[in-house]
């Protein structure tokens, strides 16, 4: 299922990836063989798979439709981009922006573009290949981002002993975008047409945010990198070795399950497996997924 209604809004999930990626044991930073065992059944087969013992990982976007614009929540890795050392990433050729078109949307009618975070599967499809040259994909888009998160990546950028792949994200996905006097950067928080708010959600990286969406009585969540994997939910103290932050990371975590238990908000992350999003449930050991509303 790639659409979802919160309230008045519509949400098309559009896939850039989906399949087995990293190694479970090579992810978590907190990972421990027997307490992953524990969970191993309800995880197989759409969030792991134990032949090759990778997490089953999707790299999506979110198209939202306020009724008033059209919204791209994060832009995965994108076409072309060369990226040493990063296999999964480097000099894709996906069907993205057909997927797009199938979800009823061109890259002129997009008119806000938010990215949670800067990482290399958020900012792809900000920029595409035009003569040699990267240039916005969405035109007309407005591209908002956290000034903190902008800044951090910038000046990380120019460091000469930055990872060639780090600079080039930022170089031909971010950099590009700001140069055409596109970008917002905003503090702190940011608001549009009523029923989506920008909020901080630091630890995955010093900027992160989360995005949320309220409409009539309905409200969801989307919540970037704050969980990579509805194991998360059960152990949120478990993060991943990307979390520059470990212990913000887990609060920021802890913080967005509470949220969702407390309102009935859906939880939509970017790379968990199908059914790709999540109601969350208060339990007396913390938090679990609601599978009963959620079909498989
Ligand atoms: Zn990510």
């Amino acid at each position: 299922m790639n659409e979802f209604t919160i309230g008045d809004v519509r949400v098309h999930r559009v896939e850039e990836m989906l399949g087995p990626a990293a190694p479970a044991k090579d992810f978590f930073r907190e990972y421990s063989e027997e307490e992953f065992k524990r969970h191993e059944h309800w995880l197989a087969p759409n969030f792991y798979d134990p032949g090759s013992g990778k997490l089953v990982t999707s790299v999506h976007s979110w198209l939202v439709r306020t009724g008033r614009h059209l919204v791209l929540i994060d832009c995965c890795s994108g076409n072309h981009k060369p990226r040493p050392g990063m296999a999964r990433y480097d000099m894709l050729n996906t069907a993205y922006l057909d997927r797009l078109k199938a979800s009823g949307a061109t890259p002129e009618d997009i008119d806000y573009v938010m990215c949670t975070h800067l990482h290399v599967d958020h900012v792809g499809w900000n920029t595409r290949l035009a003569s040699g040259r990267w240039v916005p994909t969405f035109p007309n888009a407005k591209y908002i981002f956290s000034r903190q998160e902008h800044d951090f990546w910038c000046d990380m950028a120019k460091e000469e002993a930055t990872q060639q792949a780090l600079k080039n994200v930022y170089n031909d996905s971010v950099l590009p975008v700001v140069e055409t006097g596109r970008a917002v950067l905003f503090e702190d928080t940011y608001g549009l047409d009523d029923c989506l708010t920008v909020l901080p959600a630091p630890g995955h990286t010093p900027g992160h945010v989360r995005i949320d969406l309220k409409s009539q009585d309905q409200s969801a969540v989307f919540c970037g990198d704050v969980l990579h994997s509805p194991l998360q939910i059960v152990l949120p103290h478990w993060n991943s070795v990307f979390c520059s932050n470990p212990g913000q990371a887990a609060q920021t975590r802890r913080d967005v399950l509470s949220h969702c238990a407390e309102t009935d908000a859906l939880l939509m992350p970017i790379h968990f497996g199908i059914p790709y999003v999540a109601h969350i449930r208060s339990v007396t050991s913390g938090f679990e997924m609601d599978f009963t509303r959620t079909h498989r």
